[in-house]
């Protein structure tokens, strides 16, 4: 089937300026279009990196992997970057491909209709647009997830959200609880611990953690990279870190793995020689295998944990009254700083934007039963709609920028049948939908993250929302689409 369209300029919105939706706005710059908008609900660019500003806050992937492949950074100042120096470099990318022209700040989608084989938007400033395909890039974990804690609004300190942090509120000297135990959690009470005159860490679960030595790069180093472009690709796709992360991936899609069994036998090390005391030692050990919640690397969470004015607490939060926090056991501690580091809803993606494909199918009755996209990428009945770091895709200590250049790669050649005028549109069929999810879902239940313990990565059914397979099998099925998977119209 052939159209009219292979000629004209085809119309692409972006959903999202962060990560991704950058990386799209760039990706098709360099194919030669130039119908791009982009539609960003916040007010600069940057997406968890703007929204994280938390004390601590480090990206715990390599910063020279939490690369874009095509925009390698010689100043890298750490191997675990801090996470204003990740939004500076994301900056000094848009400025570089002079994007900020095609970005709409402050202006949220609400809502996207499929008619007429196109796109019909519409915007929170009341604005209408039109695009031939929408290409979501709204990230996974934007939404805080605030746990309902009776008595909450009565306290009289502060409390806030580790994304959505007060930066007006003192903290040294000061009471300090932290509520959660994920890597944020980890890194708020490591970088806390010798600011606060008392720091309580409410941790629910504890954490297997995995150690890591977050080293400077030298003055003589940045410098080598600066002028060397060989060494500078030679960090980016250092053979040493490329052969540790493959190995990730075989040890959480094959618990029994040997892979697995190393990382257990390093972070139970890590535990057993780090903590003295054996009270605390046995708080802070868990109760499920590692890497069955994302694994968290801390140079010195265990030394935070020791010092003091450290209080490792295992006991829930109750209640929440004027002056503290109540635990179940009546114990009322008082603070005057509450930090939720409670996590994010990882289920919501594009919504609470209203979608609606083909034959009035909405993106909420699409995903009734859990978010899906075949392949990640595209949704039955939502035509010429492509995501970016959508519904199970890898997870897990990998660098999502590499994930989504694959995605994109892939995506590509998807858009390319409409560009070209092979079709109009273009849509993952139901059936390779319900085939893929069948073999996820079988797969992901066998891999580390279903081993029995909660997380983010467990859908509402409690099955891992993931990519079950190993990372080369993701970039093996990333190269090609599989044509026949997708209903051309
Ligand atoms: P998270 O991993 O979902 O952890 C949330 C924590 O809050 C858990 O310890 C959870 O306890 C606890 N919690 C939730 N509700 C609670 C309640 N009502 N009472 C007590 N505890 C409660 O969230 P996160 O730490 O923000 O991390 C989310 C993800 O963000 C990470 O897995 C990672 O992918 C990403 N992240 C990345 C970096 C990085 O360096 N790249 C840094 C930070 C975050 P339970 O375990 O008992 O449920």
């Amino acid at each position: 089937m052939t159209n009219n369209n292979a000629n004209r300029q085809h119309r692409y919105v972006i959903i999202g300026a962060g990560m991704a939706g950058i990386l799209a706005a760039i990706k098709l710059r360099e194919a030669g279009k130039h119908n791009i908008r982009v539609y960003e609900k916040a007010d600069r660019i940057g997406g968890t990196w703007r929204e994280n500003t938390y004390p601590g806050l480090t990206c715990d992937v390599p910063s020279h992997s939490y690369t874009y492949s095509f925009a390698p950074n010689p100043e890298w100042s750490r191997h675990l970057p801090p996470g204003a120096e990740v939004q500076a470099y994301f900056e000094s990318v848009v400025a570089k491909y002079n994007l900020e022209d095609i970005i709409s700040f402050n202006e949220e989608i609400t809502q996207c209709e499929f008619s007429d084989d196109q796109w019909h938007i519409k915007t929170s400033r009341g604005n209408s647009d039109c695009a031939d395909f929408v290409i979501a890039a709204t990230g996974v974990l934007h939404h805080p997830r605030i746990p309902r804690i009776e008595g909450m609004e009565t306290f009289k300190g502060d409390i806030f959200h580790s994304a959505r942090w007060d930066h007006s509120v003192a903290l040294d000297n000061k009471r300090i609880a932290v509520v959660g135990t994920g890597s944020t959690g980890v890194q708020i009470v490591t970088a806390l611990a010798d600011r606060a005159a008392t720091l309580c860490h409410y941790q629910r679960t504890p954490q297997w953690i995995m150690p890591v030595v977050n080293g400077v790069f030298s003055e003589e180093e940045k410098a080598l990279f600066r002028n060397d472009p060989v060494a500078l690709k030679g960090i980016q796709n250092d053979p040493e870190l490329e052969a540790n992360i493959e190995r990730f991936s075989v040890a959480i899609t094959e618990p029994d793995s040997a892979a697995m069994h190393e990382i257990e036998n390093i972070v139970t090390q890590n535990l057993e020689q780090s903590i003295s005391d054996p009270e605390l030692r046995e708080r802070l050990r868990p109760q499920y295998r590692a890497a069955c919640k994302r694994l968290i690397y801390s140079e010195n969470f265990y030394v935070a944990a020791q010092k003091p004015n450290v209080d490792i607490l295992i006991e829930g939060v109750d209640k929440i009254e004027e002056n503290g926090i109540r635990s179940a056991d009546g114990t009322l501690r008082e603070f005057d700083v509450i930090v939720l580091a409670t996590g994010f809803e990882a289920d919501r993606f594009m919504r609470p934007m209203t979608i609606t494909g083909e034959n009035g199918v909405t993106l909420e009755q699409a995903w009734s039963e859990r978010p899906s996209a075949y392949m990640s990428v595209s949704i039955p009945d939502f035509p010429n709609f492509f995501m970016l770091n959508g519904p199970s895709g890898p997870v897990g200590n990998f660098s999502l920028i590499e994930i989504a250049e694959h995605q994109w790669h892939y995506i590509s050649q998807l858009m390319a049948l409409v560009e070209n005028g092979v079709c109009r549109k273009v849509s993952a069929s139901q059936y390779a939908l319900s085939e893929f999810d069948k073999a996820r879902i079988a797969a992901a239940k066998k891999s580390i993250f279903g081993s029995g313990c909660q997380s983010w990565y467990l859908d509402a059914q409690g099955i891992p929302a993931t990519w079950p397979w190993t990372r080369s099998q993701f970039k093996e099925a990333m190269k090609k689409p599989n044509f026949a998977a997708y209903c051309l119209g």
